[in-house]
């Protein structure tokens, strides 16, 4: 098996807190450097296996990280919603997994309702960060652990018995929309029951937790998934534009197999599927090596998946974002590929109220 690294996405709410933890996430990787950094990406970061085991300490083993090792997490640096209801491939989805965050002092609001309709139509599990915790009156940080586990044991009884009550009419809420759910250090079985990880995107409390349920979970039922034993070349427009000095990009994820320069891409406009052979695969220039922030990118032969990249080519004028993206070596399969798309392109999601929710 040759396991790719997941694709995760962040979304919910507006003020949940979504840029912050998506912000703490990259930081987490920052002040773990020495292990390895965490690797730009165009509109992802990269956290390494290295920075995870190191971030998640025993964590990351009791969660199973350390068999069949997934390479790292792939996280979409802006938050979600418009990554997911912009797409258009059927069923399909930039991310494997998601993070649903609700901010613990307010619960479910109208986008988190809709953020859930997101992720059961596209059939992406996740995990909620129950953010802000450092809100519930009476928390105190604690300043020796960043584990949440720790720091709620270790809480004013009347805090625990707060945390609790916020955590249930979630998990109220959650059964009543056919969910089970439970906060992680409760749940049982991570395969039938939604986890809960309280956090704070400010302390940084519970990130290691979230970080290793992530791991956890996408290492236990998804390794068919980001198998990438012969699987196509596959991915997602996020962002088509012109940029100076490249002319027609688009920023894509790739989700699946190897995107080289020399390969044909197909990818949809509004009437029709084009094909077309990249001038640039781009992937951001590391920032000790930016001189110029004009010269922001480097271009590469090849790009293997999971990655967030940029390709360059006139013929990319009027893609779609959330097109699919197919590549192929073989002229022989461009036919089918094209097919393939129009049939995507074709089952598009249904508006089901005027709010754009799919
Ligand atoms: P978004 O709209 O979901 O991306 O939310 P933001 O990340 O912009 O956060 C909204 C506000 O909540 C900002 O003022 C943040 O500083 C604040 N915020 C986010 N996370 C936390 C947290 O864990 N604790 C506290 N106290 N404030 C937070």
């Amino acid at each position: 098996m040759q396991i790719r690294q997941p694709i995760v996405a962040v979304l919910g709410h507006v003020d949940s807190g979504k840029t912050s933890l998506l912000d703490k996430i990259r930081g987490t990787g920052v002040q773990a450097r020495e292990a390895g950094g965490i690797t730009q990406h165009i509109g992802a970061s990269f956290l390494p296996s290295e920075i995870l085991k190191k971030v998640c300490g025993p964590l990351y083993v009791k969660m199973g990280g350390a068999n069949q090792e997934i390479p790292g997490l792939l996280v979409i640096d802006t938050p979600g919603h418009e990554i997911f209801t912009n797409l258009r491939a059927r069923g399909g989805s930039a991310a494997d997994i998601a993070i649903l965050v609700i901010d613990v002092n307010r619960g479910f609001q109208p986008q988190t309702n809709e953020s859930l309709k997101i992720l059961q139509n596209r059939k992406v599990p996740f995990v909620i960060a129950l953010n802000k915790v450092d809100m519930i009156s009476g928390w105190k940080k604690n300043p020796k652990t960043m584990f949440i586990s720790q720091s709620v044991k270790e809480q004013d009884s009347f805090v625990q018995t707060a945390l609790d009550e916020l955590l249930y009419n979630v998990v109220g809420t959650l059964s009543i929309l056919g969910y089970n759910s439970e906060a992680f250090y409760r749940v049982k079985d991570f395969s039938k029951e939604v986890a809960i990880v309280p956090v704070s995107a400010r302390s940084g409390e519970g990130m290691p937790e979230l970080l290793a349920v992530l791991v956890g979970l996408t290492q236990q039922y998804m390794q068919k998934k980001l198998d990438q034993t012969e699987k196509k070349t596959r991915g997602i427009v996020l962002e088509v534009k012109e940029e100076i000095g490249l002319g027609m990009t688009a920023n894509m994820i790739l989700i699946d197999g190897t995107l080289r320069k020399s390969d044909s891409v197909l990818v949809a406009k509004r009437d029709s599927v084009i094909v077309t052979k990249p001038k640039a695969i781009l992937l951001p220039k590391p920032l000790d090596e930016m001189r110029d922030p004009r010269d922001k990118f480097r271009p590469v032969n090849e790009v293997v998946a999971a990655a967030g990249i940029k390709i360059a080519s006139p013929d990319l004028d009027g893609v779609l974002p959330g097109s699919p993206v197919y590549a192929t070596t073989e002229e022989s399969t461009i036919d089918d590929l094209k097919k393939l798309i129009e049939s995507e392109m074709k089952s598009v999601f249904i508006k089901t109220d005027t709010k754009g929710v799919i």
